[in-house]
């Protein structure tokens, strides 16, 4: 309270008026009660004087020659830097008409002539204490003010993050969260209106892997968003269009009668999909796989459709890819099925139920078996022996090839070192061990190869790996260095199915083979005329001039074998010598030491 009263008592005033007299009396009385005071003789100098520096307060007499108190108070008043000081009349007048006047041009109290000291003083403390409380609301109303902005500014960015937590940074589009909780809208409107349906495409790009592995990431990343742009063009109001991570994308078409409209867009898709992309000078094609699910209201939650439409996106690219395949009942008994097989294959490892079969592989130079092809089966309890076909797909996709292919390896070692103790075969007799490519990118593989070689004490020369052209492609990185890791322990790699994957040579200058193996395909072809041969010829020669040697697969005609000779192949595999057979068997084989 004190603090305010001084702070009032410090206040300055300016008084307004024609006569010397009144002006010196005021001035000296508010003086003596500590106020700090100016004085203006006529209305000009009072303007000047209050624009110059803002006083806190001003007493103006009314009546003056020229401009009047009510001129002057107006002027004041209308003016944006001297309009918040409280002006009080000084007057004879005592009308109240005068009064109402003087409140109309803006003034905030009246003082009479003569004056009173107390009611001077009264008038003009209740005018400061008026203003010093105008002031603070108005620095609070600026204080709130800025507290609002800030909270508006806050707001924005909680907004912006929460946006960034429902979006793909990459592609911009929504991502999973945002598009399962469009799906469980989707899904409750169904399930109260009867006439909406809608349908579920999950769309997945085909090989998008080997472009990023070939192309580097950045290209891959623009292509993904590219692939985004192409697509989303076309879809209506109710539709959404979202990245599910990596190469996956999901389309909702909201509001659709029938299933012919979902089969359209999908049709569109693969149709717009077609045409190259331009990513920094390359041109760059890719094609995607289409699955498609009704939404219907029996589905109990939002993620179940989206399952069932990936259930049919498998499908598709297992018919071939680049096409779309529309979800049916019987396809979740199959992936049901697919995750018994899992469960199934998990245990086989543990109950030693795969064994290993040997293919002899004939030197045609000599005629006799050079080495083996070690090939994996399952001896299913009550299935019977199951082939790699059926199960090596799915340990590639879960993973638990690492696993199976470690123990194919230790066994073939293992087994082809009892031959060579037992002298069935001789030192230079070699095994062949596949391996898939993720087996290929595998970070302890060569540990893994150096500790089965010396556990079984097998020499590394002896020891082949066949891997395919993707474990190349799918693995450039590490490939080159474990193929420099394989050489330096002198393990051969030989290149299975040569000439049915990328067939892009130029990766064999990068990544130099021992061997390639010629598919069986291609040996086929070796049955005609001999005009035609085929690609065996040529393959030959790509191998002759490179340095490496070549085994043709699949052998099953003497006619085969004839022309494989007459173009000089080095080895050769197929059911005309032997079908891949138990150890036992083939141990018997070798044994009997034919010759071809
Ligand atoms: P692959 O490495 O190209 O093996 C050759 C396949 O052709 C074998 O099939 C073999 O039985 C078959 N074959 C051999 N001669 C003939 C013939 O004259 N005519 C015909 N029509 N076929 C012949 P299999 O044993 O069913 O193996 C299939 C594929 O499974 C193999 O192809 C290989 O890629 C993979 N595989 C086999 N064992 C393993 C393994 O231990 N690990 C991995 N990662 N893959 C394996
Ligand atoms: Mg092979
Ligand atoms: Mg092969």
């Amino acid at each position: 309270m004190n603090e305010n009263i001084n702070c009032l008592k410090l206040a300055e005033i300016l008084i307004v008026d024609d006569s010397p007299a009144n002006l010196r009396l005021l001035s000296s009385l508010l003086m003596q009660h500590g106020y700090n005071v100016r004085k203006a003789i006529s209305g000009q100098a009072a303007l000047r004087a209050a624009e110059a520096v803002i006083p806190d307060l001003i007493l103006l007499d009314i009546v003056m020659p020229e401009m009047d108190g009510y001129e002057i108070c107006q002027r004041l008043k209308s003016n944006p830097k001297t309009a918040e000081i409280p002006v009080i009349f000084l007057s004879f007048l005592t009308e109240n008409v005068e009064r109402v006047k003087g409140f109309k041009f803006g003034c905030d109290d009246y003082i009479n002539k003569p004056f009173n000291l107390d009611e001077i003083l009264i008038k003009i403390e209740k005018q400061l204490n008026l203003k010093a409380a105008r002031e603070e609301i108005m620095q609070m109303s600026a204080e709130f003010k800025q507290e609002a902005k800030e909270c508006q500014i806050q707001l924005e960015s909680v907004n912006a993050k929460l946006k960034m937590a429902f979006h793909d940074r990459l592609t911009k589009l929504p991502n999973r969260a945002s598009f399962i909780d469009s799906l469980e809208t989707a899904l409750n409107r169904a399930k109260i209106d009867s006439n909406y349906q809608f349908f579920v495409l999950s769309i997945d790009c085909d090989r998008f892997k080997i472009i990023n592995n070939s192309l580097g990431y950045q290209i891959g990343d623009r292509l993904l968003a590219a692939v985004a742009r192409r697509l989303e063009t076309d879809l209506s109001q109710d539709d959404i269009f979202a990245r599910l991570g990596d190469d996956e994308f999901a389309i909702l078409l909201g509001n659709r009668q029938d299933i012919s409209s979902a089969t359209k867009v999908a049709s569109e898709i693969i149709k717009k999909l077609a045409f190259p992309f331009h990513l920094q000078g390359y041109e760059v094609f890719v094609s995607a796989s289409i699955g498609i699910a009704s939404g219907s209201r029996e589905y109990s939650q939002p993620e179940h459709i989206l399952r069932d439409a990936d259930t049919a996106l498998y499908r598709a690219k297992e018919q071939g890819k680049a096409r779309y395949q529309i979800f049916e009942g019987t396809m979740r008994e199959k992936a049901c099925q697919f995750l018994q097989l899992e469960t199934n294959l998990r245990k086989a490892l543990i109950k030693k139920q795969f064994c290993v079969h040997y293919q002899p592989i004939i030197d045609l130079k000599t005629g006799k078996i050079a080495g083996v092809e070690a090939l994996l089966r399952w001896q299913h309890p009550t299935r019977g022996l199951i082939y790699p076909a059926e199960f090596i797909p799915l340990a590639e996709e879960t993973g638990l090839i690492t696993s199976i292919g470690i123990w194919v390896l230790r066994e073939s070692c293992r087994q082809l070192r009892l031959w060579q103790i037992t002298g069935i075969v001789g030192d230079s007799f070699s095994v062949s061990v596949n391996f898939s490519a993720h087996q290929f990118g595998q970070a302890d593989l060569i540990e893994e190869i150096d500790r089965i070689l010396a556990e079984t004490q097998l020499n590394p020369q002896c020891l082949k790996l066949e891997i395919t052209e993707s474990a190349i492609i799918e693995n450039t990185e590490s490939a080159a260095i474990i193929i420099q890791q394989l050489r330096a322990r002198q393990i051969q790699l030989s290149l299975d199915d040569f000439g049915m994957g990328y067939s892009s040579l130029s990766y064999l200058n990068s990544f130099p083979v021992n061997i390639l193996k010629v598919d069986k395909s291609f040996v086929q072809c070796l049955d005609g005329n001999s005009e035609n041969l085929g690609l065996v010829p040529a393959i030959m020669c790509i191998a002759r001039t490179m340095g490496m040697s070549v085994i043709a697969e699949g052998i099953e005609t003497t006619q085969q074998l004839d022309q494989l000779r007459n173009l000089d192949c080095h080895f050769s595999q197929g059911y005309l010598f032997s079908r891949p057979l138990e150890a036992e068997k083939v141990k018997e084989l070798i044994a009997s030491a034919p010759q071809w």
